[in-house]
């Protein structure tokens, strides 16, 4: 990459994590909706360690962290994420066991079989989720569980604009039971799979977006990359609005045999 790409890339990258650093979380979830997974989840002890994958600041894990009293360690591959999670941590009174670190979800430094849960909300997708899910599997003990919420389709066939612009998106985005099907095949009991709530979408992500583009709009103005990524926010809002029938979110729990 040339030194000008380089730079222009950072900035980006920069401009994101601040659009994103402001909310409470960076993908479709719920405090509810994390603890309605974790009650699927029966191994866990004040020993237990538990990974969050692409952790954002953190707004799942210090929720996984109330409900369960083993070790956390947050990885997200952006720093500036990692410094919010760490300042929440600390606002909670968790930092003895809950961690950020900069880490990349397809490089990470955990031994085999060290691990009793690995969760990650809205993330795996950035490996794709077969793929995760089978490099994971090694550092899970036998017995431990995953728990992933990803993006899948809820009917065999559907509308030609928003297939498009998931094939586009998100090639591997599925039906539930090709999923679980991955799931079995990669070395896991399937334990549950549920559809995430529509207010996961709407309440949690999409409307405090809402106002805080107007803000970023305004700090950015006539900035093109500002502008495209509001705009790409918005068209997936309203995506999400016209055709909520046919996809969401689905949280996927499995064991390890
Ligand atoms: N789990 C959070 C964040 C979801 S957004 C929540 O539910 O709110 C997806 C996250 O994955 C972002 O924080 C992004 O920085 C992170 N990410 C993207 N690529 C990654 C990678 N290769 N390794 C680790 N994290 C990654």
């Amino acid at each position: 990459m040339s030194d000008e790409n380089k730079s222009i890339h950072e900035f980006d990258f920069k401009l994101i994590c601040e659009y994103y650093s402001g909310m409470e979380r960076q993908g479709p979830g719920s405090p509810g909706v994390t603890i309605k997974a974790l009650s699927f989840i029966d191994n866990l002890t004040d020993e237990s360690k538990i990974a969050d994958i692409g952790c954002g600041t953190g707004g799942q894990t210090m929720v996984l962290a109330k409900h369960t009293s083993g070790h956390i360690t947050g990885i997200d591959l952006f720093a500036d994420f990692i410094d919010i999670f760490n300042v929440n941590s600390q606002k909670s009174n968790l930092q003895d066991r809950v961690d950020g670190v900069v880490g990349s979800m397809d490089n990470l430094s955990f031994q085999n079989e060290e691990l009793d849960l690995i969760w990650s909300e809205g993330a795996i997708y950035n490996i794709g989720f077969e793929r995760g899910i089978n490099e994971w599997h090694k550092f899970l003990k036998t017995g431990g569980f995953i728990a992933v919420s990803e993006a899948s389709w809820f009917t065999e066939k559907r509308p030609i604009e928003i297939d498009r612009f998931w094939k586009d998106a998100y090639p591997e985005i599925d039906i539930i039971s090709g999923k679980v099907k991955q799931m079995q095949k990669a070395g896991y009991i399937p334990i549950a799979t549920f559809v995430l709530p529509e207010n996961c979408w709407t309440e949690h992500f999409y409307t405090p977006q809402a106002s805080a583009q107007e803000k970023f709009l305004k700090k950015y103005a006539g900035n093109k990359t500002a502008e495209e990524l509001v705009r790409n926010q918005r068209h997936e809002a309203e995506l999400y609005n016209k055709y909520k029938e046919f996809y969401g979110y689905v949280f996927y729990i499995g064991k390890k045999f």
